[in-house]
């Protein structure tokens, strides 16, 4: 059977940003009957997320990350349909996804690597199982309640950054349900700025792009900051920590900002902001979602039932087409999405 599929072209280097060109778009051929255990699946959805800058090299510097191939397939979190079955627990129509979905039109998988999805939970919008309900969603909810310290009733202000962002989207929001009684993000957009104020609930929002970032927040948060959601790093997470109160607490989801850099992560505060977390004791530990298995089931049925009662407002920048895959990473690397960068490829 002929499909449709996308290798590694080529890398963009440690210290280089990567272009849509990284990736090849190229026809291959996948056999036409399936053994016993597997599934034939055609792709719906795609993710493109921040990590996979890391697999675009040689070495991940991550054990738990394996680097691409260059002239293999690429893969990441996938969702689609069961079109073929010799799997006891999958049938014909079933929805799936897997974090190793290839990036490939149609594909045999091994149904014991799949996830049976349920779309009512998400009232049928199934590729928020990439996003909101799925490992972006958990990245959210777990990193505030693992490493936020939210506490209802505590009068707390949280600052996000990238927040416009999949994750920074809704971390702002669950911040609130969680009982921040203020929160403000930091995002690239005046757009994004008014989307995270006017549909997401945050209490006010900053364009770091535009004026002083240092003078906004301290007029946006006049009792400090107590919680920072943190997806960035570099400068902006260093004006933010200078403005964090004693025994506040950041979540250090990521440093998307230092991706293209070959540096150790998480990369190590300039001298004069360590002192400062170190002085006001202000905890930075690192937190992987993939650390807290034991609690994603539960965490997704909170997820869900947050989509479905409106309480979690979900955005999406979604790219039609495997061809276009190559750049909506790239797009999505230099803040060219609001909310989660999904790619269609049911075509
Ligand atoms: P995303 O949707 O691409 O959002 C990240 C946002 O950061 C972008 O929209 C962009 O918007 C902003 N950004 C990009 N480059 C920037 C720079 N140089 N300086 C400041 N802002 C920049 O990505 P995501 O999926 O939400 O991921 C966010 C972070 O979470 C990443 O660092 C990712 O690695 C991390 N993550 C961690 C875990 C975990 O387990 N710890 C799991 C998933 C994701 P603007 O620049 O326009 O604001």
């Amino acid at each position: 059977m002929i499909i449709q599929r996308v290798v590694l072209n080529s890398r963009p280097g440690k210290n280089g940003v990567p272009v849509a060109e990284n990736f090849r778009l190229e026809q291959s051929t996948i056999a036409d009957t399936i053994q016993a255990g597997q599934v034939r699946v055609k792709t719906l959805y795609l993710s493109v997320d921040p990590y996979m800058r890391c697999r675009m090299n040689e070495d991940t510097g991550s054990d738990y990350l394996q680097p691409w191939q260059l002239s293999e397939v690429a893969d990441g979190g996938g969702v689609g349909v069961v079109k073929e079955s010799k799997h006891d627990n999958l049938a014909e129509g079933d929805f799936v996804t897997s974090f190793t979905w290839p990036w490939q039109t149609v594909a045999i998988l091994d149904g014991s690597l799949l996830q049976k999805l349920v779309p009512q939970l998400v009232n049928g919008r199934l590729s928020y199982f990439l996003g909101a309900a799925g490992i972006t969603g958990l990245t959210a909810l777990l990193g505030v309640r693992e490493k936020g310290h939210v506490a209802v009733g505590a009068n707390q202000t949280m600052v996000v950054s990238g927040a416009a962002g999949a994750c920074g989207s809704l971390a702002g929001q669950i911040g609130r349900l969680e009982g921040c009684s203020r929160v403000v993000g930091i995002a690239g957009t005046d757009e994004k700025c008014s989307i995270l104020v006017q549909e997401m609930g945050f209490d006010a929002a900053i364009n770091y792009k535009k004026g002083n970032v240092a003078e906004q927040l301290r007029e946006l948060c006049p009792g400090g900051v107590d919680v920072y959601f943190d997806n960035v790093g570099g400068d902006i997470s260093d004006t933010v920590i200078s403005q964090m109160n004693q025994n506040s607490h950041i979540i250090l989801c990521g440093q998307i900002s230092q991706y293209n850099k070959d540096v150790p992560y998480p990369p190590p505060l300039p001298p004069d902001i360590e002192k400062i977390q170190k002085e006001r004791n202000i905890t930075r530990e690192r937190f992987l979602v993939l650390n807290y298995m034991d609690k994603h089931e539960a965490s997704t049925l909170q997820l869900c039932q947050w989509i479905q009662e409106g309480k979690l407002k979900v955005r999406e920048t979604v790219v039609e087409g495997l061809e276009n895959i190559g750049a909506a990473f790239q797009s999505m690397m230099s803040g060219g999405n609001i909310g989660k960068q999904i790619v269609s490829v049911s075509k």
